[in-house]
């Protein structure tokens, strides 16, 4: 079976400037991928490559098993059986929400277009809103019309270009976990490109970090947060801090926080300077240890709180608290080193080197 979406070291630049260096990146069928990135950092035009409106420089797009893209050769959007979802979803205002979502059926049949209308608005949780105007729906409701009209045709895959920028922080999560659920429900391939983390947690099976161009690493969420390739990813993906260390043995890094060691070794030179990751859950507050740090700062986020510790040496940590201990800023607790993945970096080098799981 080939793959859904294939792309091979595809480079694509604007006159003399590259944007997109060289990214290697599939998805299977019915995979959910993400582009995640900071803006400007070619996210948008990646995925316009593969949807055919840039050319690429480089490298090779391949879209279920067909060749779409090489230098000097595109085919043109319309062909590549591509979906999109842009961030201004426009519906047309003067047409029902059904014909909205007809409108890319037009070769179709009347019957089979009104059953495909009638299975996508079941799908999109609007079954009864056929004949209800853009105007007279919610911004998340419209959202999903946008969705079902881009998924109509049956797309090979669908692209998705920031679709919830334009919607209230709070209701994006929340509408990203909806919109997964409904592609895996229709089985939909799909790419999304977002700035947002969360967002791109929420939906995405696989997430590609993009930045100056360059694939970065593509995981899950989980493996992002808990196994940066780079200093890039840790420092984008979640909050923490480096603490300094020295490189004891094979498998352990000696720091102010004690003896830190994983179940893997690390291929760090013994004795080398090393910089341990510790997010704010890998530091936990525990009255009784005897290891204390003062709290310099505190932001509330509900459930918790989110301390900033100051170590002897001037070292800061971050760390989770619940919001029923409230201590004040100045105060010193005593906190003790949970790390179920170490990831420990040579001093000025930029890729991880696994210390792996168990403290
Ligand atoms: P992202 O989607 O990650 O925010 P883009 O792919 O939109 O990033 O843009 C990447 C870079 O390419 C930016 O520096 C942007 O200014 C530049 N760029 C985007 N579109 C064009 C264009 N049509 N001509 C020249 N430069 C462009």
């Amino acid at each position: 079976m080939p793959k859904q979406l294939e792309i091979k070291g595809v480079s694509v630049a604007y006159g003399n400037t590259t944007i997109v260096q060289g990214v290697d990146l599939h998805l299977e069928g019915g995979d959910i991928g993400c582009l995640l990135g900071p803006s400007g950092c070619g996210k948008t035009t990646l995925l316009r490559a593969v949807a055919g409106f840039e050319p690429v420089a480089t490298g090779e797009i391949w879209l279920q098993g067909r060749l779409v893209a090489r230098p000097g050769f595109g085919l043109p959007p319309e062909e590549r059986r591509a979906g999109m979802v842009f961030q201004d979803f426009a519906l047309f205002p003067h047409l029902s929400v059904a014909r909205n979502i007809a409108f890319g059926l037009r070769r179709q049949g009347g019957r089979e277009r009104q059953a495909r209308v009638a299975e996508l608005l079941d799908l999109i949780g609007l079954p009864g809103s056929g004949e209800k105007y853009p105007h007279q729906l919610s911004g998340g409701q419209q959202q999903r019309v946008a969705l079902a009209r881009a998924m109509a045709p049956r797309p090979d895959i669908l692209l998705l270009d920031e679709p919830f920028s334009s919607m209230d922080v709070a209701l994006r999560e929340q509408l990203a976990r909806e919109v997964r659920e409904l592609l895996k429900r229709d089985g939909v391939t799909a790419i999304l490109v977002t700035h947002d983390q969360f967002e791109a947690f929420a939906m995405a099976d696989q997430i590609a970090v993009l930045f100056g161009g360059r694939l970065h690493q593509v995981a899950t969420g989980f493996e992002l947060y808990h196994e940066p390739a780079n200093r890039f990813v840790a420092n984008f993906i979640g909050q923490g801090v480096m603490l300094p260390g020295r490189v004891r043995d094979g498998r352990q890094v000696e720091t102010e926080l004690g003896l830190l060691a994983g179940g893997r070794p690390h291929g760090l030179a013994v004795g080398a300077e090393a910089e341990v990751l510790l997010r704010p859950d890998d530091i936990l507050h525990d009255d009784d240890s005897p290891l204390r740090a003062e709290v310099v700062n505190r932001a509330f986020r509900g459930a918790e709180y989110l301390y900033t510790l100051r170590l002897a040496s001037g070292q800061d940590l971050l760390c989770l608290v619940q919001s029923h201990h409230n201590h004040a800023i100045g105060e010193h607790i005593g906190i003790r080193v949970a790390v179920d993945h170490l990831v420990a970096f040579a001093k000025g080098r930029e890729s991880a080197r696994w210390i792996g799981a168990g403290v």
